[in-house]
């Protein structure tokens, strides 16, 4: 409880938004700590997913699949590694294809503006003495976390049946442990279409590790960018009102994953990782067993809900929306105040009705009453006739609303 009110205090002086969304606080319920698990149980199954390794076609496969299955349309966009010599110094050269993951869901309104989420697939592993395990790594942590985060988000888009505004990415990459591969060639690709419009870049990367939660409050690492001050704003008060987590905005790692890619290409980026990096990380023992998976579902849910409020909100890069022809609420506004011998109003409700009028007095008695419809004289416009009233101050009220209005003679 204290860490809410504080937090609170914190950020809400610099809040575009102080309402909260009731439909994503709804949405975030839906998030599922056994359909993480089972991503990262999928994912660690496969043995070895080190960049180099032949089965890498069949997990990109693998995951296209399943975000087909969440609706995305889906595709795997394949780039060719040439003579990269990995390990680095071993005389080792590595000449093959690596296939990106991407599912869309395509904007209503904005479909070329598209706000991307990133996550890179591919593990790495190495024994205490620093040689390779390359045959092993089950990479549950890093970076299966992510992976299983993205999945999530697509099947809450699916199962809620959220039509985003702009255009909603997720990119899952291939070879990002040997040099940030797939994402550089995913914004290289972006950037050379010239008419998408890259609003910002979420990276999850390593984010199901946490000893102690949900006993003590944890935090969560959101790494900035310094063209990115907008997307840092909106996450970090995303996460306070939104999120159980206590958010901190570092510069720490900023290199060490795939929004970096973004980033030296001018995009704005976000970096979500956890407080305390996975003891295991790089190595046999980074299995699903040792995640935090209370701690991961939260961090998820911020994932969601920041992905959601920049894709189907205009909290973050707004867009122009068409008008709504109906009103979401009545409203009732004079014309012109004070009035002489009529009084000139609009009235706009959401639903067909047709309510008393009352025209009232300050001694508290009615003068006039009627249905709306008889004072209407255009589609737009209402009189009451008012010739006939004494100068003096009257209320009018139609339904639960009252305006106050100065008769003159
Ligand atoms: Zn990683």
């Amino acid at each position: 409880m204290n860490k809410l009110i504080i937090i609170l205090f914190v950020f809400i002086p610099s809040l575009a938004f102080t309402q909260l969304n009731n439909q994503l606080l709804q949405y975030n319920q839906s998030i599922n700590k056994d359909s993480l698990e089972k991503t990262v149980l999928k994912l660690q199954a496969y043995g070895t997913r080190f960049a180099f390794q032949p089965n890498r076609k069949t997990i990109a496969e693998d995951l296209k699949q399943q975000l087909q299955s969440y609706g995305f349309s889906t595709k795997i966009d394949s780039f060719y590694v040439e003579n990269f010599e990995y390990p680095y110094h071993s005389g080792i050269i590595n000449n093959s294809w690596q296939y990106n993951v991407v599912g869309e869901r395509i904007g209503q309104y904005a479909r070329d503006t598209f706000f991307v989420v990133g996550a890179h697939y591919d593990a790495i592993s190495f024994s205490p003495a620093n040689q390779p395990c390359f045959d092993t790594t089950p990479g549950a942590d890093d970076n299966a976390s992510g992976v299983s985060a993205i999945m999530e988000i697509a099947r809450l888009y699916h199962i809620h049946n959220i039509t985003p505004t702009k255009t909603l990415r997720l990119e899952l990459y291939a070879a990002e442990e040997v040099g940030l591969m797939g994402s550089n060639e995913a914004i290289k690709r972006s950037a050379n279409k010239l008419t998408e419009h890259i609003t910002g870049m979420l990276c999850l990367d390593m984010i199901a590790n946490q000893d102690e939660f949900p006993k003590q409050p944890s935090s969560v690492a959101l790494t900035e960018y310094d063209n990115s001050q907008d997307l840092t704003d909106f996450s970090m008060n995303t996460a306070a009102l939104y999120s159980e987590l206590m958010p901190y905005a570092t510069t720490d790692y900023y290199k060490s994953s795939d929004s970096y890619s973004y980033y030296i290409w001018g995009r704005k980026a976000i970096f979500i990782h956890e407080d305390q990096f996975h003891p295991f990380y790089h190595s046999p023992q980074d299995l699903s067993s040792t995640l935090n998976y209370d701690y991961f579902a939260k961090v998820t849910q911020l994932a969601f809900s920041i992905t959601y409020l920049a894709t189907a909100t205009n909290y973050y890069f707004p867009i122009s929306l068409p008008q709504t022809p109906n009103p979401s609420h009545t409203q009732f506004s004079l014309l012109e105040n004070p009035a002489k011998d009529k009084i000139r109003f609009t009235y706009n409700s959401p639903k067909p009705e047709n309510p008393i009028v009352q025209l009232i007095n300050r001694m508290g008695q009615v003068e006039k009453t009627s249905n709306l419809s008889a004072y209407k004289i255009s589609s737009q416009e209402y009189q009451i006739p008012s010739q006939d009233l004494r100068a003096g101050v009257y209320f009018i009220r139609i339904g639960k609303q009252t305006e106050k209005i100065v008769v003159i003679k």
